[in-house]
């Protein structure tokens, strides 16, 4: 998957630091850029995407900022 753009980073409340980034195809998504020293997630790991759409948590509070 191709980044087109880093719109944004974030901490997530394990600890871990998201990027949230614009692909060239169009979707935004949410890459691990950080591993928090205490996050206990398997799927947290540097470079992994995240899945937005089934995480309230990692929706974007306000995408008129972006
Ligand atoms: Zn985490």
């Amino acid at each position: 998957m191709r980044m087109l753009r880093l719109l944004s980073s974030r901490p997530l409340r394990c600890g871990c630091l998201a990027g949230i980034y614009e692909t060239y195809a169009g979707p935004i998504v949410w890459i691990v850029d950080a591993q928090g020293p205490n996050c206990t997630d398997p799927t947290h790991r540097v470079g992994h995407a995240l899945e937005p759409g089934r995480r309230p948590d990692l929706i974007p509070s306000s995408r008129s900022a972006v």
